[in-house]
């Protein structure tokens, strides 16, 4: 590769960044709609968006406006006072959700998707009450790296550096309904579950599964807390991954694509639930900032301009066709444009997104034998078909 100018300020100890990354493949240096361009002036397609968060594209107009306007007019103030960002995003996500889920509710601003889903735990415990602290959620899942969030995470592999881990979260086989069942005992106040399991593979929940999670939390008075952190925001081809299975959370959890690169998360909850919160049960200096609140607005609204969810439906359909057609694929699995691609023969996909990036792709190996793509919603078929044939060169 030739775009490896910084290797060496970017290696061992003198590299500026704490090690937690792993060594870095490219320097970038700017990007538009679904382009990229790094250090030495290559040309890349970002079908990663940062991680499903550069939805609309890199350097959005209308992103762009948002902020530099926000940030001539008033940046922060803190939470002894509103400003009218804040209050318009808030309005805007509590009618998003409510279009939803057919619910009230209301939201609190964080910065990220591990925040959103501390918080949503915090609810949780403060919803059941001393003695009925417990969450439950499935292995494969990712909810974020900060302590409870990631002991709330099933992958125990990441539990072991850290350990003890905090008390109070159990974990089961994602898709098996009767274990989640036997799961159950009156510690319980909670399940939070991803619609894809994004981190974990890109592995759709089965509806019915959504379903019974839901029936079952109904049934023992527990909260339905969906992370949609990675689905949400139209990724899926709905607004919200729920959608597709017509279940009704609880608590939903968001960041990601709802600033498109701007740090901001949210937790919405039903009145009822909302309502356990009192003043001082919970907080953040950061939380709905007017900058971040005003970009969440632009967010939505140009997604609502473009029908984002039914844009990522056809799109993702384009794309996943395309994909499934070419040999050295065996599977695509995801929803909308959230996939992944499992490599016939077990291939390595570690060196399958190497050979890509070489090539000007921007991709993720998501298993050992998976790769992630997650382009721009925004993305036009001709740069579907300009992805897809790199991919096609790369395994035919
Ligand atoms: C990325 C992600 C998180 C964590 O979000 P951060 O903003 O990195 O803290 C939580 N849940 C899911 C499903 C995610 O994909």
């Amino acid at each position: 590769m030739t775009s490896h100018a910084f290797d060496t300020t970017l290696a061992g100890a003198s590299c500026p960044f704490m090690p937690v990354f792993g060594a870095p493949q490219v320097m970038f240096v700017r990007g538009s709609g679904t382009e990229l361009w790094d250090v030495n002036g290559k040309r890349y397609l970002d079908f990663l968006c940062g991680l499903a968060v550069t939805s609309l594209g890199h350097s959005h107009p209308a992103i762009t406006e948002a902020i530099s306007k926000q940030a001539a007019t008033l940046i922060h103030v803190s939470n002894f006072f509103t400003n009218d960002a804040a209050t318009t995003a808030a309005l805007t996500l509590r009618e998003l959700l409510a279009d939803a889920t057919g619910q009230q509710g209301q939201v609190f601003f964080c910065n990220s998707g591990a925040e959103a889903n501390e918080t949503a735990l915090k609810l949780a415990r403060k919803f059941g009450g001393r003695g009925r602290h417990v969450v439950v959620s499935a292995f494969g899942s990712f909810h974020g790296r900060t302590l409870a969030a990631l002991a709330a995470t099933g992958q125990p592999a990441k539990h072991e550096p850290f350990q003890p881990m905090p008390e109070g979260f159990r974990h089961v086989p994602f898709g098996d309904l009767g274990a989640l069942s036997a799961a159950i005992d009156p510690t319980v106040s909670a399940v939070l579950i991803e619609t894809v399991q994004g981190e974990g593979g890109v592995l759709p929940a089965d509806p019915e599964y959504l379903r019974g999670i839901r029936a079952l939390c109904t049934e023992r008075g527990m909260l339905m807390i969906i992370d949609e952190v990675q689905t949400g925001f139209a990724r899926t081809g709905r607004w919200f991954g729920f959608e597709h299975s017509g279940v009704v959370p609880d608590v939903v959890t968001m960041a990601k694509a709802m600033g498109n690169g701007f740090p901001v998360g949210a937790v919405w909850a039903r009145n009822e639930v909302a309502g356990v919160f009192q003043p001082g049960d919970h907080g953040s200096t950061y939380s709905g900032t007017a900058l971040a609140t005003a970009v969440v607005s632009a967010v939505i609204a140009q997604m609502k301009m473009i029908d984002a969810p039914a844009l990522a439906a056809r799109r993702g359909v384009y794309l996943r066709d395309r994909l499934s057609a070419l040999p050295g694929v065996a599977d695509v699995r995801g929803q909308g444009l959230l996939l992944a691609v499992e490599l016939a023969g077990g291939r390595d996909a570690k060196a399958v997104y190497s050979e890509l990036l070489e090539r000007g792709l921007v991709t993720n190996a998501v298993t050992a034998t998976a790769l992630r793509l997650a382009p721009p919603i925004t993305v036009s078929e001709a740069e579907i078909d300009e992805a897809v044939a790199l991919i096609a060169g790369v395994l035919g």
